[in-house]
Parts: C-alpha cells; structure tokens; sequence
C-alpha cells in the first residue's frame, strides 16, 4: 500500500464473470492510462465505445450497487473493481467492458486485487502531494444511519452494522490504507444477504446473477453457506463498498470516514458534499 499520486498498471488484465443483478456475463479488460486521465470505464460494446468517468458527477443510481452513466451509457455494480483499483493505489486506469455490469466474481475484490499485483502498479515518477486534509466534519444521516467524515491526522474508514438476525448482530471494522494491508484485511470481504429477502429481490428483477457462489447468505438460523473468511466480515464488505464509493473522489481525503447502518445511497450523498470541499470536477 502506498500513498504516492499518479500510478498505474504494469501491464494489462482482463477477468470476465456474471453480474450479480443483470445476470449478463462481461468481460472486463483493464489498462494502464496516463497520468491525470484518472479511472474510467469504456463500453466497448456500445457504438463509438462512450466513456464513463468514475467520478462522482457520472452516479445515476445506488439502488444495491452504484451505477455510472455518461450520455445513455451505463455501467452498473462498479464499487468492487474501483475499491480494488483505489485500495492497490492505482489512480489511473481504462476499464474497458462489453456489458452493463461489472462481474461479481467470488462476491469480494479478491480477484481484482491478486490480478492487480500479478500486473503491477507503477508510478509516473515524482508528484506534489496535493491531498485535501478535512477541516471540520461533514455529514449526511438517514433515520439511524449515518455517514460523516471528521478531521483526522490520517486516512481512515469505519464501519458498524446492526441486524437483527443474530449470526450477523452488532459489528465493527475500521481500516486506516496508510497502516494495514488492503489485500488482507478489506479486499476478500463477500457480499452478503439476507435469505429472507431474496425472493422479493428476485421478484423486483434484482440479483438474477447471486448464488451462493458469489455471495454470503443469512438466514435465522444462522449461515447457509459457511465458513467466513472474518468474524466480522459483512462490517468488512460494507468498508469496502464504502471505500470504492468514495473512490469517486479521485483521491481520498485525509479524514476518518465513519458509516454507521449506511447504503451506497448515503455514501454517494457523503462523496457529493466532500466533492464540493475538495474542489473536485465532479
Ligand atoms: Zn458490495
């Protein structure tokens, strides 16, 4: 982990999988970009293949995942692939894709981050540190849910949870990038979900590519597909949707990010308010 500006990829790679609520199986291939273009996807399988900022300004919707959308393209389900590609400290890379939605893969960004490091993250050579250092809190709550971001000596996230159904219950995660290893703590951190709501997912047209395969299940009487790879592993997923939200920044801000009950709903609305602190292009 590394906190220098303006990396890339060695080389290039490509992972290919089924999305979790479109069903429809993409390929995804990434490539090194330029310094300064930041992290876009390209459909290469729409006409003159329109580009995606990965920015804030393209969100259109965080109804269960995040989608992008440029013009009347859309890319949906980005968070895992981004959260990789922030976490291994790749600022700059060209995410081509021939579908809507990014691939679920194992349900966590396992995948992304082993196919990061086969490839590499290189960087550009010497850049000015230009992060933005939070100067008072900014928050955005919902009910009991909250997300706020506070001034801190470093970067940091956490993450509570509280569910009834006692095999998941009260949990917590925190995760500064500068001091622990992303591909350790956060990166194999699976979806998860609640037996007893998918059907009325299945039944709206969502998670037609969820399995037990790709995502963790809960049910009253406890998992229906152990063992978790943490104890605390949906507080760790959660981090991890929280962390490739925000990578919508471009860069993240030096603050302690602290989500409570969240959604990616009120993750964006957090990304918006401290887009707008940090000057951000959207
Ligand atoms: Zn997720």
């Amino acid at each position: 982990m590394t906190t220098d500006k303006q990396q890339t990829l060695g080389a290039s790679f490509e992972l290919s999988g089924i999305g979790l609520h479109s069903g429809v199986v993409t390929h995804v291939r990434v490539l090194p970009a330029e310094a300064g273009e930041g992290r876009y996807f390209v459909r290469v399988d729409l006409p003159d293949s329109p580009q995606i900022p990965a920015r804030v300004k393209a969100v259109v919707s965080t109804t269960l995942s995040t989608e992008l959308g440029e013009g009347s393209a859309r890319v949906r389900t980005v968070e895992h692939l981004l959260c990789a590609l922030a976490g291994s400290g790749v600022d700059n890379a060209r995410i081509e894709i021939d579908g809507p939605e990014v691939p679920l893969l194992d349900g966590s960004a396992l995948e992304w981050v082993k196919a990061i490091s086969q490839v590499g993250v290189v960087p550009f050579g010497s850049s000015p540190d230009s992060s933005f250092i939070l100067q008072e809190p900014v928050w955005v709550y919902d009910g009991d849910a909250f997300v706020a971001a506070l001034p801190a000596p470093l970067t940091r996230f956490s993450y509570g949870i509280d569910f009834d159904l006692a095999a998941i219950g009260n949990q917590w995660h925190s995760w500064c990038p500068g001091q622990e290893s992303f591909a350790q703590a956060i990166a194999p951190a699976r979806t998860f979900g609640l037996a007893h709501q998918i059907e009325q997912l299945q039944t709206a047209g969502l998670i037609k590519g969820g399995s037990l395969e790709n995502a963790l299940v809960c049910g009253s009487q406890g998992w229906i597909n152990p063992p978790l790879r943490f104890s605390n592993e949906p507080a760790r997923h959660k981090l991890l949707d929280l962390v490739g939200d925000l990578s919508l920044l471009g860069d993240f801000p030096v603050a302690h990010i602290l989500a409570y009950k969240a959604s990616h709903n009120l993750h964006i609305q957090l990304a918006q308010q401290l887009a707008q602190k940090m000057n951000v292009k959207g």
